[in-house]
């Protein structure tokens, strides 16, 4: 299954993504987890990034679909994969698309996780990021609202709204839910 998960920083993706992969046996690849891991190890990615990151800022395309096309072509990722934090914009969304199209792939499903403000704020401020401080939280929120929310129309057809509100397992649920009824809809 080749799935994008899509919502607001503090909707629970990355959590829920772990958790998925394990499920379904493919791997979770975060944007945001790789930027993180390239920033703390100094690589000139990650002194690229860095700014960006700090700021909650988007990556500025060019690097990331570089990242990103980079990842998609190892091994564990051929037989599917949960992108978490990508596509952020309508732009990455169309590379996406070309990156899979050329290897005669589409996306199964887009998964949007829905939950409101006060909600994913006190999650973001327990977690303890560096990028997590009130203000680069607004910011990112921010990010999200207009360049990111644009893809819940663009991928109409394959979303799935998930009520992202409750315990861990009761979210995990209702995506193995939604996910069912996609492996049963015909093609
Ligand atoms: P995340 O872990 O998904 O919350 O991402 C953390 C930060 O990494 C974001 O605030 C951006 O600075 C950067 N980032 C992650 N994914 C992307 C992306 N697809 N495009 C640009 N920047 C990204």
């Amino acid at each position: 299954m080749r799935l994008v998960l899509i919502g607001p920083p503090g909707a629970g993706k990355g959590t829920q993504a772990a958790i998925l992969s394990a499920e379904l046996g493919i791997p979770h690849l975060s944007t945001g987890e790789l930027f993180r891991t390239h920033v703390a190890h100094h690589t000139p990615l990650g002194r690229q990034a860095k700014e960006y990151l700090d700021a909650g800022a988007l990556v500025p395309d060019r690097i990331t679909n570089d990242m990103v096309r980079e990842r998609l072509a190892e091994p564990d990722a051929q037989a599917g994969f949960l992108l978490d934090g990508f596509p952020r914009n309508v732009t990455q969304a169309d590379v996406l698309a070309e990156l899979l199209a050329a290897d005669g792939h589409v996306l199964d499903a887009a998964l949007e996780f829905d939950v409101p403000d006060d909600v994913v704020v006190t999650r973001l401020l327990s977690r303890g990021r560096p990028d997590d401080a009130e203000e680069v939280i607004r910011h990112r929120q921010q990010v999200y609202r207009s360049q990111t929310a644009p893809l819940l129309t663009h991928y109409a057809d394959l979303l799935r709204t998930i009520h992202a509100v409750g315990s861990v397992e009761e979210i995990t649920e209702r995506v193995l839910e939604a996910l069912k009824v996609i492996a049963r809809a015909p093609k």
